[in-house]
């Protein structure tokens, strides 16, 4: 199978996103399993020098598409750009992160290269050379691996901090040229007139490399401040049931699951959470799962590393207090 590895990196105010790390890393595994070479496109405004750090990541050549209209992502312009780079090439697979970015530019994308498609991934592999993707269905409860038609592009996006970053090389190089592409204001529908940042500055759960989280067991909005405490002395986001988002306790941003969001942090510590299947749908491929909860029939003990049967009330203030003692 005579094709390239393509990952389409993600920047946010001219900075890469963490995502951006995984998919050339994995990017790069892939290539070496398939004996091709692996680019990287990187589409923004003024990034030209700060995309010669894929090459230390493992690409093998990056291509840069620069224009003021492709600073902040939009799905026409960029889903433009990218389907003008890529018919360059007959056939290859594409990877980029399953972020908010990148499950909309990954349905665009298949639709207008007429490619297969595989969202929300959590293993890629080379079989009989060719490229497998594993995702989870059923809310988590089964995996499934799936082949792409022979010929044209295969399209899948990596959930976010599931797949490792190859240690950093410094000493590689390589070519970092400029896309040729045509971008017609005609045909972008839609332009970035004003983007509101979230002022917080919350730690992205989708990126978080720790959560803790509480549910309907926290009993208030006020007795999250517990968890917000222990969250800021070990840098952990804090996320939510939906039970607790629903009683208004917690934003819709902090939900955690099926109809909130996917997250995969190393170390993820549900508070007072039953463990639903809807819950564990958006946080079972954590990494180490800890439960505090005060019934040891409860579900999440059946996906819990470590548990705690324990009332959290004692349990998290007491937690906090040993991490005081080793920081
Ligand atoms: P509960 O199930 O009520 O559990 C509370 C837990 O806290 C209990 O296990 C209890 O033992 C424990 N507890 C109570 N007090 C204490 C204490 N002092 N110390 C220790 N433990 C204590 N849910 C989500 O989370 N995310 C989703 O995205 C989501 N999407 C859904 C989509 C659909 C279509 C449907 C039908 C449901 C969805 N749900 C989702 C809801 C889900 O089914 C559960 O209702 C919800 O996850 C339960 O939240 P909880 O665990 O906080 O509450």
């Amino acid at each position: 199978m005579a094709q390239g590895v393509w990952t389409i990196a993600e920047q946010r105010d001219g900075e890469f996103r963490k995502i951006t790390f995984e998919v050339v890393s994995e990017g790069r595994r892939l290539a070496d399993a398939l004996g091709v070479e692996l680019t990287a496109i990187v589409l923004g405004a003024g990034m030209k020098d700060k995309a010669a750090v894929l090459a230390q990541y493992g690409a093998d050549r990056v291509i840069v598409a620069d224009d003021p209209r492709l600073e902040t992502y939009t799905t026409d312009a960029y889903t433009s750009v990218l389907s003008q780079i890529l018919s360059a090439a007959e056939q290859g697979v594409v990877l980029m992160g399953a972020s908010v970015q990148g499950k909309d530019l990954a349905g665009r994308l298949s639709a207008r290269l007429e490619a297969g498609m595989a969202q929300d991934c959590t293993a890629f592999s080379i079989e009989d050379g060719e490229f497998v993707a594993v995702r989870p269905i059923y809310a988590g409860k089964a995996y499934v691996k799936l082949g792409f038609p022979a010929g044209g592009f295969r399209i899948a996006t990596a959930r976010p901090n599931v797949m490792s970053i190859a240690e950093l090389d410094a000493g590689r190089s390589c070519e970092v040229v400029d896309a040729e592409f045509k971008l017609d204001d005609a045909e972008l529908k839609t332009r970035v007139v004003e983007v509101l940042a979230d002022e917080s500055g919350k730690i992205d759960l989708t990126e978080a490399d720790k959560i803790v989280s509480g549910g309907r067991g926290m009993k208030g909005p006020e007795n999250y401040a517990i968890l917000e405490e222990l969250a800021a002395l070990i840098g952990a986001a804090v996320g939510a049931s939906r039970s607790a988002v629903d009683a208004g306790w917690r934003p819709h941003a902090d939900q955690v699951g099926q109809t909130g969001k996917v997250v995969s942090p190393n170390l993820y510590i549900a508070c007072g959470i039953s463990g639903a299947i809807q819950h564990l749908a958006g946080m079972g491929t954590s990494k180490y799962i800890v439960a505090i909860n005060k019934d040891p029939d409860a579900p999440i003990f059946q996906r819990a590393d470590y548990g705690v049967v324990a009332d959290l009330f004692d349990v998290v203030p007491a937690l906090t207090e040993e991490v005081k003692k080793i920081l």
